[in-house]
Order: C-alpha cells, then sequence, then structure tokens
C-alpha cells in the first residue's frame, strides 16, 4: 500500500476518476493503470539556513502519465505539501493538458516548506537543491515544472539555471513560467487569471446571455485571482467580495481591480483598501452573487457550507477547491460548475506554448499568444458544454470523460508494454 492511498486529496481524486470510469464504460485495465502514478519521487532537500543551521525540507515530484508526451504540472512550495496531495495535483494535470489537447501527460512537485517566513535567499537555495536532486527525472522531453503556489518567475529562472549549470549549457524547455529575457514567453503570468475570466464569460453567453453587469466573489489574491478578477472586471462583471489570506473586503458596488492592485503593492495585502468594508471571509462565500471564483487552495467548499452558496455559477480557479460531497450538494442545486482542469487550464496552455517556442528558438507576439490561448479556451469550453448537454453530465464529468477518454485511447493504441 503506497503512502498517498491514506491522503484524502489523492483519494478524491482517485474516486473522481473511478465515477468517471464508470459513466463512461472504461477499460478496466486502462482504468487500473490510470489509477496510480506512475513514477513518484521523494528527495531530502537540505539548505543552510541565514542564521547559519541547516535545514531538511522534504520534495516530491509526481509523474503521473507518459502517454501523451513528457509530463507537465508545477512546483509549490507550501506548508500542506505532501505526497498524497502531488500526487493528485499531478493526476489533475493528465486530465488537464488532455482536455485541452496538449500533448503532455500530468505531474506535479513541491517542497514541504513555509515560504512566507523564508528569505530570498533560503528560498532560492531549497529550489535550487530540489532541482539539483530531481535533476536526472526532468527535461524538456521528460518532465517540465512550471510555478505552482508560492513559486514564480524568479524560481524558475533560478531551476533553468541550475538545470542547465548541470548540463553545461542553457536549456530554456526545461521549464515554463520563466521570465521573458531568459526564455519565457509573453502572457504566460497572466494566462490562468485571463483563462478563468474567458471560461466565465463563455458560461454567461451560454447560460444567462441577459444578465448585466454579473456579479463576482474572488477568493484569493494571488495570480491567479487577482488576474482573474481582472479580466472579469474588464468583461462588465462587478466584483462585491475578495479575500486573502489576511482578510476579505466589499463593496456592493464593485471594487475597482487596478486600484486595488495598487493597494496590494503597495501595503502587501487587500485589508485596508478604501472604498470597501471589511467582512468575515468565509461568510463571503455564501453572498448572493451570480459567480464565484474560490481562486486559493484546495478544500474550501466542503458539504459543511455547500449547501449556503448561492451563486449560480463556480469557475474553480485554484486546483481542488471543491470536495467531492459539496460537488454533489451543488450539482443538485443547479449550480453550473467550471472544474478547474478546464477553468485554469490557461496557465499550462500557455507553458506549452512557451515550450514550443524555447524548441524552435522562434517567440511571438503577445497578441498572438493571447488569441491562441483563447480558442483553444474557448474549443475545449464548447466540447465540455455540450457533452453536458447531450449526456445530461454535469460540466465536471464531462470535462473529465474528455480528458480520461483521450489518454485511454492513446493507451490503448500504444498498447501495454511489454
Ligand atoms: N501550476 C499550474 C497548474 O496547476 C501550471 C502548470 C504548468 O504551466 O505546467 O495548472
Amino acid at each position: 500500500m503506497h503512502e498517498f492511498h491514506l491522503d484524502p486529496t489523492f483519494r478524491m481524486a482517485q474516486q473522481q476518476l473511478d465515477d468517471v470510469a464508470q459513466l463512461m464504460n472504461l477499460d478496466s485495465g486502462i482504468h487500473e493503470r490510470l489509477r496510480y502514478p506512475r513514477r513518484s519521487i521523494i528527495v531530502s532537500v537540505p539548505i543552510r539556513q541565514d542564521n547559519g543551521r541547516t535545514k531538511v525540507y522534504t520534495g516530491y515530484r509526481v509523474q503521473h502519465d507518459q502517454t501523451l508526451g513528457p509530463t507537465k504540472g508545477g512546483i509549490r512550495f507550501h506548508h500542506d505539501v505532501s505526497l498524497g496531495e502531488v500526487s493528485a495535483l499531478a493526476m489533475w494535470m493528465t486530465w488537464k493538458c488532455a482536455l485541452l489537447n496538449l500533448p503532455y501527460g500530468g505531474a506535479k512537485g513541491g517542497v514541504c516548506c513555509f515560504p512566507e517566513e523564508m528569505s530570498d535567499h533560503e528560498l532560492e537555495r531549497v529550489a535550487r537543491r530540489y532541482t539539483t536532486e530531481i535533476l536526472s527525472s526532468i527535461g524538456p522531453e521528460k518532465d517540465i515544472p512550471a510555478p505552482d503556489m508560492y513559486t514564480n518567475e524568479r524560481t524558475m529562472a533560478w531551476i533553468m539555471d541550475t538545470y542547465s549549470n548541470f548540463v553545461g549549457y542553457a536549456v530554456p524547455g526545461v521549464v515554463t513560467g520563466k521570465p521573458v529575457q531568459v526564455g519565457g514567453t509573453e502572457g504566460r503570468v497572466e494566462a490562468t487569471g485571463r483563462g478563468v475570466a474567458y471560461t466565465v464569460l463563455r458560461a454567461l453567453e451560454r447560460l444567462h446571455p441577459k444578465l448585466e453587469s454579473p456579479t463576482v466573489v474572488v477568493q484569493g489574491f494571488g495570480n491567479v485571482g487577482s488576474v482573474s478578477a481582472k479580466y472579469l472586471h474588464q468583461g462588465g462583471c462587478r466584483i462585491q467580495a475578495i479575500s486573502d489570506v489576511q482578510g476579505a473586503i466589499y463593496n456592493e458596488q464593485g471594487i475597482n481591480i487596478q486600484s486595488l492592485m495598487t493597494h496590494v503593492k503597495q501595503t502587501g495585502s487587500i485589508v485596508g483598501f478604501p472604498d470597501s468594508e471589511k467582512i468575515d471571509a468565509s461568510d463571503m462565500l455564501e453572498l448572493p452573487v451570480d459567480i464565484l471564483v474560490p481562486a486559493a487552495v484546495a478544500n474550501v467548499i466542503t458539504e459543511d457550507n455547500a449547501d449556503r452558496i448561492q451563486a449560480k455559477i463556480i469557475a474553480e480557479g485554484a486546483n481542488g477547491p471543491l470536495t467531492p460531497k459539496a460537488d454533489k450538494i451543488l450539482i443538485d442545486k443547479g449550480v453550473f460548475i467550471i472544474p478547474g482542469i478546464l477553468a485554469n487550464a490557461g496557465g499550462v496552455v500557455v507553458s506549452y506554448f512557451e515550450w514550443v517556442q524555447d524548441i524552435q528558438r522562434l517567440f511571438w507576439k503577445e497578441d498572438e499568444i493571447v488569441s491562441k490561448l483563447n480558442s483553444l479556451m474557448a474549443n475545449a469550453f464548447d466540447e465540455v458544454y455540450q457533452l453536458h448537454v447531450e449526456k445530461g453530465v454535469d460540466p465536471r464529468s464531462a470535462a473529465m470523460m474528455l480528458g480520461v477518454g483521450r489518454v485511454a485511447k492513446a493507451k490503448e493504441l500504444r498498447g501495454l508494454y511489454p
């Protein structure tokens, strides 16, 4: 029995696969193979702290499936990182990549630590030592990391540099989400949030075309939450409430996102933003709005609060914010849930563009990237929506059926080795 079997997040990902396998009559051999990650790596990451002491963190990299190509997925620095969580996230990356027709399987990695309490130097040492420990398992043809929670462009530059120093030449294609100056792409920083907003606006067009200035709550104001809010605001929505780790703010008339971003740059938090009142962060999720975007951490909407959610549309900016029990309650209430494997796929889509540009040594302009991103998101959304309508399944099951179905078909064609 693997350790990850005991983890609730992994069990949740496996349960989702089991349910969809039944729904689509998936071949039992292929189903069994997809229930486990192909490879799981656990490493010790010792670093010298600024105070002179030595500390050892635990790092993970899980590669779920390599049927369609190299594995792809982010690396997070967070105190909740565990083998089970990373394994679940790797599996979701497999379905996400397949749903968007990207030639990748899914992976995820992370280091269990408290990044908020660490200095930049300590974070750099963690990133470099972690990269060194997983070095033989990553590479542009094998497995390509990217940013995730509490990692960013700078972290990716350190990973690229560490890997390149080991092999002896610059390898920009080993990670995505790098700064543009070292082989990154235009449009990657905003890609996930843009995609979230795009899928929400497309869902509104289909479901509530006459709704004027739809109201929104956004949970989380990191990269995904802030950019989603920005583009939803630009798309005509009224963002009534936002939260971050320090608290939540509310303005019935709508929050000006550009000014809020400036406020966050100056003060480090959304709290204290003029032109807004403070509200309770958990009450915020239950406000009577049209759209709810959970863009913070996993498991925030559970059987305990699902019944009190009033939104008509939920777009999962984060990975796994709804538990399966919450999912069921909300579906029964008629809520349209845009699953994370669709809603937040914009990030890995533009990561794919970055990898292609790195390999070709030919770079594209931002408008080209945005229009290609929109077209992939539109296709995926429309396929999911059509299946949802035709088969009468909820949108998460429809998205999973498409993603799992593509991987399963490829597995069937390739056969089981040896
Ligand atoms: N970490 C992001 C995700 O969960 C992006 C992964 C990538 O760009 O490879 O989708």
